[in-house]
């Protein structure tokens, strides 16, 4: 990945070739940034820089050898860590079933949310975490000659799925680096590393992208409609993993679809309509069930949102408006709380476990007293 593929970032991105060409590189160092922000795109840049034969001032020079091996993400001396589930009959829990997958990741661009990487795993159930093993590889393959003679670079992405036992291994790894090793990790949240990791690299804080830079980006970069990535940048606040995510799924929203239907059988207290629903709320897995919770979240607080004028800061697609111009009269102050606190009630059922169907129709009788409350008349 070339800088010029990096969307914004433009003074990081000079003081990290910078500190490559006058060989003031870290051995450990921690790009942080929240999803979409391109944390990851940085550091796979920063990579590639370090490795190229003839690194110009502004970039890779994108021909040599191995920056032909970066793009086909191959590079003998680079290796990825992320977190993972362990796969069925596996002895040891290590990436390896798991590296092709994210190879494809990869290759289709390097702004990814942990929803993208749960949707490629197919592993909507289950709990991603890097293992012990994984350190133990990882450890016995930065031990090895570099093959291109240069740096041997590990970027790891999440490291705040590990757990405390796997975290000590690393830190082992860092206070006793081999020879001409660079470690990267990409974390979305720095806060929950442990202490002594976060003392022991240089941090690079990633900020998140003007809404306008976003924008740009999806236009040059990911050739969308300057109409569309400028709705999907506000949208999304700026989150390119979040708008690539909203841009992949077209203009039919399955979601608002559902939310919409769901309202209108809450208000009518339609039985049929609600077990209809239940159904379709129990088949989406306890991930997706919680995502809907979540956007139906986000449209109630929108709701409000609107009513107080405060236009620049409602986040909605343009079917989205189009629907609260019509529901958000059924949202007032006599109800939103509850509302809120209902559909809070019913994520933390879903997390904790309780069937779906049940927590629906729960949800939904508690939803329909809600809309019907009348306004306050003063
Ligand atoms: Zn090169």
């Amino acid at each position: 990945m070339l800088f010029a593929d990096v969307v914004g970032h433009e003074a990081l991105g000079a003081k990290l070739r910078e500190a490559a060409r006058s060989s003031r590189v870290a051995h450990a160092q921690l790009f942080e940034g929240h999803e979409g922000a391109g944390a990851l795109a940085l550091a796979r840049a920063y990579a590639q820089y370090l490795t190229c034969s003839q690194p110009g001032e502004k970039d890779s020079c994108g021909v040599c050898a191995s920056c032909q091996a970066h793009a086909k993400l191959q590079h003998p001396d680079v290796h990825w860590c992320f977190p993972f589930f362990k796969a069925d009959g596996q002895d040891k829990a290590t990436s390896e079933p798991h590296q092709a997958a994210w190879r494809e990741a990869m290759l289709d661009g390097a702004y990814l949310g942990v929803e993208d990487w749960l949707d490629r795993l197919g592993a909507d159930r289950k709990q991603l975490f890097i293992s012990v093993d994984e350190a133990l590889e990882v450890n016995r393959k930065l031990g090895l000659k570099s093959f291109h003679g240069g740096w041997k670079i590990w970027i790891c992405w999440l490291p705040e799925t590990m757990r405390v036992d796997t975290a000590n291994k690393f830190l082992k790894l860092m206070e006793e680096p081999t020879d001409q090793t660079v470690m990267l990790f990409v974390t979305q949240h720095a806060d929950r590393l442990l202490a002594t990791i976060r003392s022991r690299v240089q941090r690079i804080h990633v900020p998140n992208l003007a809404l306008d830079m976003a924008a740009q980006g999806l236009v040059q970069n990911f050739g969308l409609a300057p109409a569309q990535a400028s709705s999907l940048a506000h949208v999304s606040d700026g989150n390119l993993a979040m708008a690539l995510r909203r841009a992949k799924a077209g203009s039919d929203q399955p979601d608002l679809d559902r939310f919409s239907a769901w309202m209108r059988a809450c208000w009518a207290r339609d039985g049929q309509a609600m077990v209809q629903g239940s159904d379709d709320f129990a088949s989406l897995g306890r991930e997706g069930q919680k995502r809907f919770l979540h956007y139906a979240l986000h449209l109630v607080r929108q709701s409000i949102v609107g009513h107080y004028g405060v236009h620049s800061l409602v986040r909605l697609t343009e079917g989205e408006q189009g629907f609260l111009a019509k529901f958000s009269r059924f949202i007032h102050h006599e109800n939103v709380l509850e509302l809120r606190k209902a559909l809070e009630d019913a994520h933390s059922d879903v997390a904790g476990n309780v069937n779906g169907k049940l927590v629906f129709v729960d949800l939904s009788l508690r939803v329909h007293r809600l809309l019907r409350m009348p306004p306050d008349a003063n």
